[in-house]
């Protein structure tokens, strides 16, 4: 059996995502731009496929802008922000590298950017944001929820506090783990900029969303043929366009069920690794998000349970996919967490998909090689001494 437990990094792409690109690629492969009905067809179903996505979100549908992912949608947003007067922005610590390295980008053009440290759960609170803000903060970018270990942070609470205070502070959420895994609402008009990626709700890869409130500054990264109005040249990715299109149309009517599915599916799992297994810490908060779960095993490098375990079919992740060729997550660093809990951490993450079968299988393949690990590692530490 293979049980697939790294769904932060990327799902499984739904079946009819697949025949939809396939359907983008072969029999519709024409350019939305041309003006012949074969072609404005394929223009048309784009524009469906906006207006469910504005839907899901509650906002209008030329407020989204498709781009090539998550870290588009990202750079996109906090560079709009690159000619402000306004000099000061606020982020965290463990934001994802694609808003870390943007904002490396915007302390060499002379920006200050002050990331704070999060709390022991792993979340950003407002008294913290308000306690930052300076008369020149021109942007608070956060994410909403934290990639690695699931913590959540109030980003709506957050931007109302910011906006009574100043409403001329731009708000962006990286909202790459939370759309369609908890309920995001843009009707209060608080947010500014959201990013979202395909890939992670069972879309393809290459494909995102930045929605735009409509009348804020949006900067285009690329210059060239104008299209999305202007705002994202070149061609359009009509095979991305329909592959998210239909990821959404599957999930977001069975919305609510899907949450409280892999909400069950994290707690069944955290118990049974919790008490079938002595020596874990649960890195993850109580109320993070319901398909994320971060433990640490005591005794043991992450990396060499993830292997032992791929070995025997079951994926998991030490961090976030994309840093996880770095010693040590720079997530777990915040957190200030000691080297044996960084060093056993391992990250679960869930889809709706999973059958309970799958996750027993997972945890005794686990617990099997857990014990396996520790019991050579001990062996070792005889042998040297
Ligand atoms: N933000 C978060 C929180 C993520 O988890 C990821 C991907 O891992 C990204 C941004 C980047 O998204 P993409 O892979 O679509 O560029």
């Amino acid at each position: 059996m293979e049980v697939y437990l790294d769904n932060s990094a990327t799902t499984k792409p739904y079946p009819e995502v697949c025949e939809a690109v396939a359907q983008a690629l072969t029999r519709e492969f024409y350019n939305p731009s041309s003006i012949y009905d074969k072609a404005v067809d394929v223009s048309k179903k784009i524009e469906e496929y906006r207006e469910l996505i504005a839907l899901t979100l509650g906002c209008k549908s030329k407020e989204i802008l498709f781009t090539s992912g998550g870290t588009e949608s990202i750079n996109t947003a906090i560079l709009s922000l690159k000619n402000s007067r306004k000099k000061h922005i606020i982020t965290s610590m463990a934001e994802h590298s694609a808003t870390l390295e943007t904002m490396k980008k915007m302390e060499k053009s002379g920006f200050e950017v002050e990331y704070l440290k999060p709390e022991k759960d792993g979340s950003i609170t407002r008294q913290q944001i308000l306690e930052t803000l300076r008369e020149d903060t021109g942007l608070v970018s956060l994410m909403a929820v934290n990639n690695e270990i699931g913590s959540r942070t109030d980003v709506i609470d957050i931007a109302k506090a910011v906006k009574a205070v100043r409403s001329d502070v731009i708000i962006h959420v990286d909202a790459v783990q939370a759309y369609l895994k908890q309920k995001i609402t843009l009707y209060e008009g608080v947010i500014d900029f959201l990013s979202i990626s395909g890939h992670k709700i069972h879309g393809p890869k290459g494909i995102g969303v930045l929605y735009h409130r409509e009348g804020v500054k949006l900067l285009p990264l690329l210059s060239g043929g104008g299209q999305e109005n202007g705002y994202r040249s070149g061609t359009m990715n009509t095979a991305g366009i329909y592959g998210i299109g239909e990821a959404v149309k599957r999930y977001y009517p069975k919305l609510n069920e899907h949450i409280e599915k892999m909400r069950e599916q994290k707690e069944y799992l955290q118990s049974r690794i919790v008490n079938e297994i002595e020596k874990t810490r649960v890195i993850s908060p109580d109320d993070g998000i319901c398909h994320i779960l971060n433990v640490s095993f005591a005794g043991i490098r992450g990396e060499i349970l993830l292997h032992s375990l791929e070995k025997e079919g079951i994926y998991v992740s030490t961090g976030s996919a994309c840093s996880s060729k770095k010693s040590y997550s720079h997530v777990l660093n915040a957190l200030e967490l000691p080297r044996e809990v960084k060093d056993g951490a391992i990250r679960f993450s869930l889809s709706e998909e999973l059958r309970r079968e799958e996750l027993d299988f997972a945890v005794e393949v686990l617990k099997k090689n857990v014990k396996a690990i520790r019991s050579i590692m001990k062996f070792g530490r005889g042998k040297n001494v």
